[in-house]
């Protein structure tokens, strides 16, 4: 029989933290031990099921370099972060693991990963570690309410009543919905009084109106640089690796990018990576120039462009694939150089919650103590992850954050208990 269900009375905890994602299991291994009752309350019947499917199931947990270079990787957020990320660095996080018996491996882009390259591996050990130092976890059951009374909180799930003198929320954001992040965070913070923001999806894949390169999916480009217009004023500039897809543009360079874009934006793309476009568009005219019978498409595999995108984009650019220099029009030369360095893509939609990586907006960061992690409204009410208004870049800046966030929040939690 279940303890929990068989129980009348309403059960106490020290700490009851509602989601079991990489913030809230994080926050409760570092809360709990010397005999503390810790709870987690999680929706779905499994925890981590965002986590599991982090990095293609690779789970980018981290990345290289100081953590004060992260700063400036959440989107102007990087100022609340700081206090979280200096007292739990990217090191402290791989450190953790690696004493748990996970091994690391750094990929070109500095991206942090464990060498098995399964996030399962990274799940298994949060959720060894929560049974070793005795935190119970309740799968199946969603928190519907929380009342804040004088001393404390009651909350309610689908099953059962609770009452603890903490509560963290770590409920996610809204991207992803079918892993158990459905936005339930912001109703339980509004009823609690917390302001929250405005919500979007970010990291999204970005979806033209007119795409010609749905046969090139799977094709990638190192370093493009992406320049973005409003109203025919460009208004950004972005380098970053980009993926072409069936039906319109991903990769890091932008989904990165994607927060500043708007339908009816323009992005206009150089695919000559590595190149300045000036530069490309003096050596391919001199090369045409000098180039007689030499076919063009032959000119321009001498750069780096994969062998099926330079087919299509001479296409599009209505030469013929025989066609020699000598017989280049200047006219057909300028289109294809065009379409090389500063190929446009008319938005039309961005990816939505369903596809989106992560959240933007969330519970307002100026009702939350950066230091402890706690409401500034509610006295021991915690917040942690990615249910904040903080939305990092791609590289595994999210998870290093929703982990420094937990610790934090945990470390004030104990400190007081
Ligand atoms: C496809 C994909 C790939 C990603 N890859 C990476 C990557 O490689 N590196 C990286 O850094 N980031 C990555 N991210 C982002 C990262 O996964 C999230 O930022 C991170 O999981 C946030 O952690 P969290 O604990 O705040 O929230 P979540 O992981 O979303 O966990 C929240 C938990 O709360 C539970 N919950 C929600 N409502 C309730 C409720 N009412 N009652 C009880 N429980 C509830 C949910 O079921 C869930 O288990 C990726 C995201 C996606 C979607």
């Amino acid at each position: 029989m279940d303890y929990f269900l068989m129980s009348k009375e309403l059960m106490k905890f020290d700490v009851i933290i509602v989601g079991g994602g990489p913030a809230g299991l994080f926050c409760a291994i570092h809360s709990a031990g010397e005999g503390k009752k810790v709870l987690i309350l999680e929706k779905k019947t499994s925890c981590g099921r965002k986590l599991l499917i982090t990095g293609s199931g690779q789970c980018n947990l981290t990345h290289e370099g100081g953590i004060s270079e992260f700063l400036s990787h959440y989107n102007n957020t990087g100022r609340f972060l700081r206090p979280a990320l200096m007292n739990f660095t990217n090191k402290d996080l791989v450190d953790f693991f690696v004493k748990l018996g996970v091994s690391f491996e750094t990929d070109k882009n500095g991206k942090i990963f464990p060498s098995t390259k399964k996030a399962s591996d990274i799940l298994s050990v949060l959720l060894r570690e929560c049974e070793v130092r005795g935190v119970s976890i309740r799968c199946g059951e969603p928190v519907l309410s929380v009342k804040n009374e004088e001393t404390g909180f009651n909350i309610e799930t689908t099953l059962a009543k609770y009452y603890s003198k903490n509560l963290v929320v770590s409920t996610g954001g809204a991207s992803y919905p079918q892993t158990g992040s459905s936005g339930d965070g912001y109703k339980i913070a509004e009823s609690l009084s917390q302001t929250v923001t405005e919500i979007a999806p970010a990291l999204a894949p970005v979806y033209p109106s007119s795409y010609p390169f749905g046969s090139l999916s799977g094709i990638s480009f190192n370093n493009a640089r992406i320049s973005l217009f409003r109203d025919n004023k460009k208004i950004a500039d972005h380098t970053g690796d980009i993926l072409l897809t069936h039906k319109g543009l991903s990769g890091p360079g932008i989904l990165d990018f994607s927060r500043n874009i708007l339908p009816v934006d323009v992005l206009k793309i150089s695919f000559m990576t590595g190149m300045n476009p000036e530069e490309f568009r003096k050596d391919f005219t001199q090369k045409t120039d000098l180039g007689g019978t030499k076919l063009v498409r032959t000119i321009l595999s001498e750069y780096p462009l994969p062998e099926r995108f330079a087919r299509e984009i001479i296409e599009i650019s209505g030469i013929s694939p025989d066609l020699t220099c000598a017989h280049l029009p200047k006219k057909e030369r300028n289109v294809l150089i065009k379409s090389l360095t500063e190929y446009p893509f008319e938005v039309c939609e961005i990816g939505k919650f369903n596809e989106a990586m992560v959240t933007r907006g969330g519970v307002a960061l100026e009702g939350i103590n950066p230091k402890t992690m706690e409401s500034k409204v509610v006295p021991g009410l915690y917040f942690v992850g990615e249910v904040l208004d903080i939305d990092g870049d791609t590289g595994g800046y999210n998870l290093q954050a929703a982990f420094s966030m937990g610790f934090l929040a945990a470390k004030t939690i104990i400190s007081r208990l």
